[in-house]
């Protein structure tokens, strides 16, 4: 720069951003709002130059490609929070006088969204039990149905839709398919591989791993469907940090180890707790003789470490002493991270349209990574407190 150009403007344009970059293993994170283009007509060439940096730099595309590969999409977005993800996936699929049907085992803020958002914008939504034969449910399916958001299995009471033959009534009659596949992290089942038309994840949760960023994906195989998805999120202004999608990839490039370590634990914790006198029955599907465990047979290649529990009848009281004498398992909504978690999930099912007895109260626990027999003496510490104060 001119020795004459004083320091207010040399400071302003000195140290600017190299032209190419030494070559890491990971992306760059890059931090921009403004990108810079090379020329006059670049300015308004959108098909040729990403001009603006909401749509994401380095590091989120190339989670976004990290993603398609994973899921075998053509295209991935990219969401600030789960609920972003599906919220996001249901305003840009829905209009006012659509209706959309929603398993009644969805995740809670979910259902929230759909009370509370949807049905302020003309947007019908309609509630169906989480295991109606699909044949009914897509035969249920009133003209104005566009779409039918899925979860399986549910992340409270884990009961299993047959995903690719819903799918395929839905795809007959012309209704679009969506899933909340967060329990399989887009690992061990693969939607749009069973003809599901958009994959939703909670990146938050196992791509993460660590509890501690936020993140939410949509994934589609169409073109033309993976391009409603991105303009949606134009549409609404959305954007997520390179940090954070940083985060998302190294997540990423462990997924597999994890959850083969989470899939083992929880299936050796879930089998000795189906031993014990305390516990009338497991909810885990990849566990033999579990609710639902054909279907998981037959579509999925894995188990996260998620799953719930049945105590036998008790008082609230008994469920908070288990909980309240856990060591390792620390109480909090949410999983996928590296460590153990329990919740008392009873509160939560009382907002379901079919609330089911489940013979006893429900406990949800996220089995991490630390070692299952450490685990297994914490929840035997946890079940004494329980049969003391039953
Ligand atoms: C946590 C969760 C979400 C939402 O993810 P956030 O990033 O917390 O918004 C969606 N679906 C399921 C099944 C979840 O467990």
């Amino acid at each position: 720069m001119s020795a004459h150009t004083s320091d207010d403007t040399r400071l302003l344009h000195a140290g600017a951003a190299p032209a190419s970059l030494p070559r890491t293993v990971g992306p760059p994170i890059q931090k921009g709002s403004t990108v810079l283009l090379p020329n006059a007509a670049a300015l308004y060439d959108d098909a040729n130059h990403l001009t603006y940096g909401r749509a994401g730099l380095a590091a989120q595309a190339c989670l976004q490609d990290a993603l398609a590969e994973l899921e075998g999409a053509h295209g991935v977005c990219l969401y600030p929070s789960g609920i972003a993800a599906i919220s996001g996936v249901m305003m840009a699929l829905l209009k006012a006088g659509d209706a959309v049907m929603v398993v009644d085992n969805v995740y809670k803020p979910v259902r929230r969204f759909c009370d509370n958002v949807l049905k302020r914008f003309g947007v019908e939504v309609v509630y169906v039990p989480p295991r109606a034969a699909p044949e009914d449910l897509v035969a249920g399916a009133a003209a104005n149905v566009r779409l039918i958001l899925l979860e399986s299995p549910g992340s409270l009471s884990f009961e299993m839709q047959d995903v690719p033959r819903i799918a395929a009534l839905a795809r007959e009659r012309g209704i679009l398919t969506a899933i909340d596949n967060t329990w399989a992290a887009g690992l061990l089942f693969k939607p749009l591989a069973h003809g599901v038309d958009v994959s939703i994840q909670a990146l938050t949760k196992y791509v993460g791993g660590h509890s501690d960023v936020f993140m939410g994906s949509a994934a589609a195989k169409d073109p033309v469907l993976a391009r409603r998805l991105a303009d949606g999120i134009n549409h609404m202004g959305w954007a997520v940090s390179g940090e954070d999608a940083y985060a998302m990839l190294r997540g990423l490039r462990t997924l597999p180890v994890r959850m083969a370590r989470h899939g083992a634990s929880g299936l050796t914790v879930a089998a000795w707790l189906r031993d014990q006198p305390e516990v009338a029955q497991v909810l885990h599907p990849a566990l033999p003789g579990a609710p639902d465990h054909d279907l998981w047979a037959r579509d999925f290649s894995g188990a996260c470490g998620l799953f719930s529990l049945v105590m036998r009848p008790a008082s609230d009281t008994a469920v908070d002493a288990f909980l309240d004498a856990l060591r390792l398992f620390g109480l909090g909504f949410s999983w996928g991270g590296f460590e153990s978690l329990a919740i008392s999930c009873d509160p939560q099912l009382a907002v379901r349209g079919s609330t089911r007895d489940y013979g006893g109260p429900l406990v949800r626990l996220h089995v991490g990574l630390e070692a299952p027999e450490d685990l297994i003496a914490d929840l035997r510490t946890g079940l004494d407190a329980f049969s003391a104060t039953a």
